[in-house]
């Protein structure tokens, strides 16, 4: 779906773009539909230690669960959601019902120390944020050790004031940040030493190449993981990788010293009601093995 220029210059809409802003037309109703029926749900994914593959925190991805449409990516409604200025309100719902989750669990045996990383968007940054989060997580019974900040190198690139008040707010708070996508995009290794960052995440794109066809993508994405895993560490960063799928990844990502990874090879990310299946299960399993 391209414009295309007109005979007399002018620009002309193939059918591609009319399709095109059908569908955002149709998001935005979704999201507006989403937000005052309730339909946004807070998926978790466990993030494991390479080293045993216990579980060590959780990722919160936000879903929109259409009752007729079914479920939609967050890759499709959280740029419309950031220009049309609903990503507050869907991040606030997100949040609450995270925090919310994350109490479940702790209310199950043995996931005490488990952490609760959660996605935020350069426009959440309000100044209020902090107090909010407080809120909630005193309601629950959470502590905010428990809570990862997620960003992406583009909220540190805004460069704005304000958002960094609310990093420093949220760190002194005693949450942690994490950068996430670490390798993409303009990654610049100043950003670990300008702000308050906690936890590095690969980006899955370098596991992918870690099962590259083609001997030398593997060789140098084993390189640029280590380097990337060395300047984190010394700089007190722990590692995550991102998008492990094979035993492979697995445990060349293990040697490379990389500490905790997410991925579908341990689990997919499933709403709450399953995630606590999963877990009563495992430690089911666990006391009859030890009986
Ligand atoms: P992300 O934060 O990098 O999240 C990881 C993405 O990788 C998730 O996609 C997850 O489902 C997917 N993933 C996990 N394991 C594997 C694997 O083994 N293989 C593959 N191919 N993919 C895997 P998802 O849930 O579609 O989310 C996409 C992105 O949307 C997230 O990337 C994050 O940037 C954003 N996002 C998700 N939830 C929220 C939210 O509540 N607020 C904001 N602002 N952004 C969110
Ligand atoms: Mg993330
Ligand atoms: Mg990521
Ligand atoms: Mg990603």
């Amino acid at each position: 779906a391209r414009k295309r220029d007109g005979k007399n210059g002018q620009q002309i809409f193939d059918a591609g773009m009319l399709d095109a802003a059908r569908e955002r037309h149709e998001i935005e109703q979704c999201i507006e539909a989403g937000l005052r029926e309730d339909w946004f749900e807070t998926w978790l994914q466990p993030i494991v230690s390479l080293g045993d593959g216990k579980i060590v925190g959780f990722e919160a991805l936000m879903r929109l669960n259409h009752p007729e449409k079914g479920l939609m990516p967050p890759g499709k409604i959280i740029g419309i959601a950031e220009e049309t200025g609903t990503i507050g309100r869907i991040g606030e719902r997100v949040l609450e019902k995270a925090i919310r989750h994350l109490a479940a669990i702790a209310a199950l045996d043995g996931t005490q120390d488990t952490y609760l990383a959660v996605n935020f968007s350069p426009l959440q940054f309000e100044i209020t944020l902090p107090h909010k989060l407080a809120a909630l997580l005193l309601k629950h019974h959470i502590s905010p050790q428990r809570i990862v900040i997620e960003i992406t190198e583009a909220v540190l690139m805004l460069d704005n004031p304000e958002v960094h008040a609310v990093l420093k707010q949220l760190n002194e708070f005693g949450c942690r940040i994490a950068l996430d996508d670490f390798g993409t995009g303009y990654s610049s290794l100043s950003y670990l030493n300008r702000f308050p960052v906690d936890i590095v995440k690969v980006d899955q794109s370098f596991t992918r190449s870690l099962s590259s066809n083609a001997v030398d993508v593997r060789r140098k994405s084993r390189m640029l993981i280590k380097g990337i895993r060395t300047i984190s560490h010394q700089m007190g960063c722990t590692v995550v990788a991102e998008g492990i799928e094979t035993e492979d990844q697995w445990q060349l990502l293990r040697k490379l010293g990389v500490d905790n990874g997410q991925g579908y090879l341990f689990s997919r990310p499933m709403p709450i009601n399953d995630m606590v299946a999963m877990l009563e299960n495992e430690s089911e399993a666990k006391a009859s093995h030890q009986a």
